[in-house]
Formats: C-alpha cells, sequence, structure tokens
C-alpha cells in the first residue's frame, strides 16, 4: 500500500524534459505524504519501544547491551530508540500536541521538538508558537533542544594516504577498541589513539576550536500550502499498538521489528524521490535557499537523515541487487549501508548481508576493504573463517601514490586534537600523511606490546564476547563450552570469550546456550523460550534457522 504510484518511483522520466515547477508540486506532495506515514510509525516505535526499555526486554532476549539489540534487531541505534521512547513519553501528558499531532498538524521535528519545551500548561502556547513559525525559530526558542541523534554538530576530518597507511589506521582503530575493553566509535578511536600519540611526544598544539559557519538568516518560505497531510497509515502499524499481550518481550520484538520494516519502506520510497528532488535542485521552486532547509521545514526530518537517504538511493543505483533487497526487507538500512562499499565488487555481499550478524557484517566489510587496497579481490570470506588482518609490512613501502583516504566525523574539540597529533609526529616538510603513518605506527607499537595480550583463548577470539551481535569487549571470562562439572576438559576447544554479562546472566541464568567446538563450530541460542525456538539461531556469527 505504498503511497508513492511505482511510475514515479521506476526512475523513467528523462529529466533534461521536465518541468521543474510541476515537478516540485509533484514531488513535494509525495513527500509530505511519506514523512508523514514515516512520523507515524516512529511514535508506534516509540510508544512500544517505552515499555521495551522500562522492562529491560533486551536483557531477556539475551542481549547483554541494549544497543547490540536495537542494531542487530531494529536497525537504528540504542540512542534514536531511547530518543523515540522518550518523546512518546511526553505526549502522554501532553493531549493537545498528541492531538494535533494525530490530525497531522505537527511534523515530527515540531513533535519532538514541543514535546521538550512544553508542559501541560503551557501547551496551547508552544502549539500556537509552532504554527506560525519555522522549524528553525521554533528550535531557537526552545531553551534546550533535544540533541536529535542524527544532528549533532559535528566536523568532519579527511586526509588522502597512501593504501598502507588506511591498512595501519584500521590495525590502530582495532587496538583501540582491545584497550578500551568496548566497540568505540570512529572518533573515540581517533581520541585515543590521539591522545597516546601526544603523551608520547608532547608538543605544543593548536586546541582553538575551528570557526563556525556564520548561520544562515531565518526567512519565511513562500506560502506553499500549509495544510494538515492527511494519509492512510502504513498498513497494519497502528495495530501493532492493539495486540496484547504487552509484558512479552518476544512479541513486543516482532512488532517493533514490523514497524521498522513498515518504515524501511517508506525510507527507501523518500529515498527515490528526494534524490531526484536534489539533484533538480527543487527547493527554490518553494523559496528555500537550501535542501537542507526544505527538508527540515517542509517534510520535518533531520538533514543529515535525508543525505543519508539520498547517499544509499545513489549507491542501491549502481548495485541493483542490493537494492532489490533493501527494498523487499530482506536487508536493513545498517545492513546495506554497511555492504554498500564492497557490494560492486561481488554480488555474493547481498547474500552475505543476510546471513551473518551485524557485527561480523562490518568486519568482513572491512576485512575486504583492506583486501582491495593491497589489490587482492575483494569476495566475501568464508563466513567461519577468522579474519587474519592484511600483512601490510610485506607491502612495498615505496608506494606513495594516495590512493586511500582516512576519514571520520567528530565533535570539534577532538579532530583539533588529531590533526594537532600529526602535526607533532610529521617530518619537517613533510605531508600531513607521513606524521599520520608515524603516529600510528607509534601507537600500534605501543599497545602490541602491552601484557594484556597473551592470553591465547582472549587472543583466539579476537579479545571480544565471542556471543554473536554482542560488541562487549570489556570484563571478558573464559567459559566452559561443556561445564567443568559435567566432564568438560580444558582444552581450548571447549573455552571460548563471553563477556561478564553473557557469562552469569546469560549463560548461566539460561537465558543463551552454547555447545559445540570452539572457536568456529559453536552453535549459540539467543533468547532461550520454553516450548518455542529461541529468537536467534546461529553457527558462530551465521544465522541458522
Ligand atoms: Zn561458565
Ligand atoms: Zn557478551
Amino acid at each position: 500500500m505504498d503511497v508513492v504510484p511505482a511510475e514515479v518511483l521506476a526512475d523513467t522520466v528523462d529529466r533534461r524534459y521536465v518541468d521543474r515547477d510541476l515537478c516540485a508540486l509533484q514531488l513535494d506532495g509525495y513527500l509530505r505524504r511519506l514523512a508523514r506515514q514515516e512520523a507515524v510509525c516512529r511514535r508506534v516505535l516509540g510508544r512500544l519501544a517505552r515499555t521495551f526499555l522500562a522492562g529491560r526486554y533486551h536483557h531477556r532476549l539475551g542481549f547483554a547491551r541494549l544497543g547490540d539489540y536495537t542494531r542487530e534487531r531494529l536497525s537504528l541505534s540504542a540512542r534514536e530508540v531511547q530518543e523515540l521512547a522518550r518523546v512518546a513519553e511526553r505526549l502522554e501528558s501532553l493531549p493537545a500536541i498528541a492531538t494535533a499531532f494525530a490530525a497531522g498538524d505537527l511534523s515530527w521535528t515540531q513533535t519532538r521538538l514541543l514535546a521538550t519545551a512544553a508542559t501541560a500548561d503551557s501547551e496551547h502556547e508552544w502549539l500556537a508558537l509552532a504554527r506560525d513559525r519555522t522549524v528553525r525559530a521554533l528550535e531557537a526558542l526552545v531553551a534546550h533542544p533535544p540533541a536529535d541523534p542524527d544532528e549533532r554538530r559535528r566536523l568532519r576530518f579527511s586526509l588522502r594516504c597512501p593504501r598502507r597507511v588506511r591498512g595501519r589506521w584500521r590495525q590502530a582503530i582495532e587496538l583501540a577498541r582491545r584497550m578500551a575493553g568496548s566497540e568505540l566509535s570512529l572518533a573515540q578511536a581517533a581520541e585515543v589513539i590521539a591522545a597516546e600519540a601526544l603523551s608520547a611526544a608532547p608538543a605544543p598544539i593548536d586546541d582553538r576550536l575551528p570557526r563556525e559557519a556564520p548561520p544562515e538568516p531565518i526567512d519565511t518560505p513562500a506560502d506553499a500550502g500549509w495544510s494538515p497531510v492527511d494519509v492512510p497509515i502504513p498498513e497494519d502499524v497502528e495495530k501493532l499498538l492493539e495486540l496484547g499481550p504487552w509484558g512479552d518481550p518476544f512479541a513486543l520484538d516482532e512488532r517493533l521489528r514490523a514497524a521498522r520494516r513498515a518504515m524501511q519502506r517508506i525510507d527507501w520510497q523518500m529515498g527515490v524521490l528526494l534524490r531526484t528532488f536534489f539533484d533538480l535542485r527543487l527547493h527554490r521552486a518553494f523559496g528555500f535557499p537550501s535542501a537542507s532547509r526544505y527538508v527540515a521545514e517542509r517534510l520535518g526530518i533531520s538533514a543529515r537523515k535525508a543525505r543519508a537517504l539520498v547517499a544509499l538511493e545513489r549507491g542501491l543505483r549502481r548495485t541493483p541487487a542490493l537494492g532489490a533487497a533493501y527494498r523487499g526487507g530482506g536487508v536493513s538500512w545498517l545492513r546495506a549501508l554497511t555492504v554498500l562499499p564492497v557490494a560492486t565488487a561481488d554480488d555474493a555481499w547481498v547474500a552475505r548481508a543476510g546471513e551473518v550478524t551485524l557485527r561480523r557484517l562490518v568486519a568482513e566489510v572491512e576485512w575486504a576493504l583492506d583486501r582491495r587496497d593491497a589489490g587482492l579481490p575483494p569476495a566475501p570470506p568464508s563466513p567461519d573463517a577468522t579474519l587474519a588482518p592484511v600483512e601490510w609490512q610485506m607491502r612495498a613501502r615505496a608506494d606513495e601514490t594516495l590512493g586511500a583516504d582516512i576519514t571520520f566525523t567528530a565533535a570539534p574539540s577532538v579532530v583539533a586534537l588529531f590533526r594537532g597529533a600529526l602535526d607533532a609526529f610529521r617530518p619537517p616538510g613533510a605531508p600531513l600523511w607521513k606524521g599520520c603513518e608515524k603516529v600510528l605506527e607509534h601507537v600500534c607499537g605501543e599497545w602490541e606490546a602491552q601484557p594484556a595480550h597473551r592470553d591465547p583463548v582472549f587472543a583466539r577470539d579476537g579479545w571480544r564476547c565471542a556471543v554473536p551481535a554482542c560488541t562487549s569487549r570489556a570484563s571478558l571470562h573464559d567459559h566452559h563450552v561443556v561445564y567443568r562439572s559435567a566432564g568438560g576438559d580444558n582444552s581450548r576447544e571447549n573455552r571460548v570469550t563471553v563477556c561478564a554479562w553473557h557469562h552469569l546472566r546469560g549463560i548461566h541464568l539460561g537465558r543463551i546456550r552454547a555447545h559445540g567446538v570452539a572457536p568456529h563450530a559453536i552453535i549459540w541460542e539467543i533468547g532461550l523460550r520454553r516450548g518455542r525456538p529461541p529468537l536467534m539461531r546461529t553457527v558462530g556469527d551465521r544465522y541458522v534457522s
């Protein structure tokens, strides 16, 4: 029951001949209806998530961390799910705003802002403010606007370098994660790397923050019709709220996933239309100075989300097999984004995207990119294989072709710190990437020499919890697959690395189960329940039914 007709999504229009104004009006109409549908899905997700979070149901389903559950099962970050639940909770005590949202009067962004600022006494005033102000102006009025998980101020760091330096970068990130005992983001890893390097080579660094771009002036868009958007609710999504029982984590998991699938279908359509809208710069037809402003004001979604949708859509055009899998819901949003850099090389990646856990997929894609940099074919590895690091020292040291990039996005202070470290290590007159290479060589050398890296079982399992989808790297325990009390021996085939939560509250409390032979033939059952199959069954990180 898509709101956009198939021929509009088919992208067969010859853009040289389109009437821009007509095209703008038509696409805007569809986009607003899609945005409205997406907002309804968010509200449903938020209400379901509230119950899920309050009951800490991810534990009952066998996941140590909320984020591990949300990424693997819902293709969302923990922060996004928490934000959806927060808005849903606030709306319970703000009936006028909830009604306005239900009537299609408020976009998701407006609702999110009002849910933060308004109280039961002030909600009518806030509603009036929202009606005759731009989203940007409304944001300025909300004293502490909620940090939109999509949209916090970040800077992008990017450095051209030879491929071997990027190989070093990936190695340094992996070591930084091991040292920290957690799945650091790229930005966090860059910070740790810079801090380690600077502690060895103290040098004056310029820690002034880069100057911010001046804010765009607030303007009032041309009148393009701001009536409420009335669209059919995506099939069955609202019904997800009516079914019981709410106390069953497994049933709630199913409903969250159903709402998420509906949302992905909408996201795909939005991506297709936004791509045309951005390419033709149709925001001008509505008097907006930029496509970002159009998206924020008119659709009530964040500019970052819109950019991600368009980027994915462009990528999927080049990889039709992946595009079909994403459209059909067989491959989730996060999985499609993960596999995109290698999917053009080999269709086998599309199948792989649905076969293994997300954490394994991320590792496999990183491994394949490393191999591609080294001139090897980036086909998917065997899903059970240990991913051997590419040997960078073997490579011709002399190759100084700048064929790769090191990039990450981080808070401005982190970017400044990282640059400072590269500068401190750069030989006089050398390009910045040489400083980067020296920094990475230094930190890798330091971290590899740490005595913590000698336990043979932990080393074999890559210094992380072996339970599928778990990203824990701290408080690692050595578990005997066949218990010692049941006659299990002390051989390495009977021992596996698990985090403290999965060991004590997962395995030994009966929420998950492991049997088989370590490291590659352990069968995991996650989310055990009486009389029915577990939530997930895997061999290593590969799903089995
Ligand atoms: Zn144990
Ligand atoms: Zn774990």
